[in-house]
């Protein structure tokens, strides 16, 4: 239970950010969003990097020494909450804010932190992550991208997939194989590459939508510094961990709850007045809600205790899934003025159960891992 001062201070935060919120929302998106061209859609979601941070909303539940506010998860998912109602874009820098920051937290050096989490949170980096390889997904462990020792660091070649933001990105953080001859788990490594240089060549993927949020990403002998490889040599498969964790877990959750509430949202106001479809909204409506309690649930128990593990292991199952009847029902429904939105929402929400690790993959896990079933 939190104390009267812990709630004096989150009602003081939640005054705050609603304020902040309404002020700093660009109109442009609230009312136009689903109509943008990706250009536009990219620098707006940059922007709202460089916003947030400004007026002291980025990273909420990270160190302040590395940028950060120094709060917790609570306001995290409060922030979010009160977002999702100002209709607020989501940034760019979601993989360095989501993964790399929490990633490097738990195995990074200070030296590391210092270095990148600022730039993370001001908005000035935009990171993605290089896990998944045209013969590696789901099967993450069988990574072949090879880093190969030299002076001073490690020469990398081999090619990524499906890497979103790559486009963009000005680091990414890459698992690669160091040590071809150690144990499957044992003979990967966890490195911070940037992604400015020579040799790193990217060939942009176009989606079912038309859009090209990622791309295959070949890397020819691109040079990383010892300095930029996290933890130790053969380490990467605990690093990756704490990194999927983070991806299938809270923030990510919340993150999703705000586009999703945001769908939810539109439902309602342009089809709350259809008596036939009123128990298919308030159906979805509840589903919606209860991605958020579960997250509030979350966020009270201890990371990394098995506690966080069952009760974030559900949210991916839940929102995926939920995200994607949302657009179904709009499409079906749609009207000229939400039409644009919903075929393009229907379209990308396709991937939902594909990205973050499948959904298949994630049922494996509650069962196995949660429900102690049989392999
Ligand atoms: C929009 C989008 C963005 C992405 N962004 C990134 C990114 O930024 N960085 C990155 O590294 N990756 C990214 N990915 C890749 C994503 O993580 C992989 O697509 C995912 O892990 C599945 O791997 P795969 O595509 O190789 O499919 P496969 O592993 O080949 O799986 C194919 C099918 O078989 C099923 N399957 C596989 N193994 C099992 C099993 N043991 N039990 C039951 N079913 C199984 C899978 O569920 C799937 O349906 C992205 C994917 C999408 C769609």
């Amino acid at each position: 239970m939190p104390t009267t001062e812990e709630r004096n201070a989150r009602e003081v935060f939640t005054s705050a950010a609603r304020v902040w919120l309404q002020e700093n929302v660009p109109a442009r998106w609230r009312e136009h969003r689903g109509s943008l061209s990706e250009k536009e859609t990219d620098e707006i979601r940059h922007e709202w990097d460089r916003q947030l941070h400004r007026g002291g909303f980025a990273g909420l539940s990270l160190p302040k020494e590395f940028g950060g506010q120094g709060l917790s998860m609570v306001e995290e998912v409060i922030f979010h909450d009160l977002a999702a109602q100002a209709q607020a874009p989501d940034g760019l820098a979601r993989i360095g804010r989501i993964l790399t920051a929490p990633s490097l937290i738990g195995h990074g050096t200070d030296e590391q932190l210092a270095r990148f989490l600022p730039k993370i949170l001001n908005g000035d980096e935009i990171w993605c992550q290089g896990f998944s390889e045209p013969n590696a997904g789901s099967d993450l462990a069988g990574v072949s991208c090879r880093a190969v020792k030299v002076d001073g660091g490690y020469l990398i070649s081999g090619r990524k997939t499906w890497t979103s933001f790559a486009k963009m990105a000005h680091r990414c953080l890459l698992l690669a194989q160091t040590d071809p001859s150690a144990p499957r788990h044992k003979n990967l490594t966890m490195f911070l590459l940037d992604m400015k240089q020579p040799g790193v060549n990217i060939s942009p993927i176009k989606q079912a939508s038309g859009l090209t949020h990622f791309a295959e990403v070949q890397f020819d002998d691109v040079f990383v510094a010892d300095a930029d490889r996290v933890s130790t040599e053969g380490s990467g498969w605990k690093v990756a961990m704490t990194t999927l964790m983070n991806e299938r877990g809270g923030v990510e959750a919340t993150s999703r709850y705000v586009e999703i509430r945001s769908d939810m949202d539109l439902l309602l106001a342009t089809l709350g007045d259809r008596p036939d479809l009123r128990k298919q909204l308030d159906e979805l409506d509840i589903r919606v809600e209860l991605v958020h309690w579960q997250v509030s649930k979350a966020v009270d128990l201890e990371l990394d205790s098995p506690d966080f593990f069952r009760a974030t292991s559900i949210l991916k199952l839940l929102w995926s899934e939920l995200w994607q009847e949302t657009s179904i029902l709009g499409l079906e429904n749609m009207t000229p003025e939400t039409s644009d939105h919903w075929r393009l929402q229907y379209l990308e929400t396709r991937a939902s159960s594909i990205y973050s690790g499948s959904n298949e993959i994630q049922r494996n896990i509650i069962s196995e891992r949660v429900l102690g079933l049989p392999r």
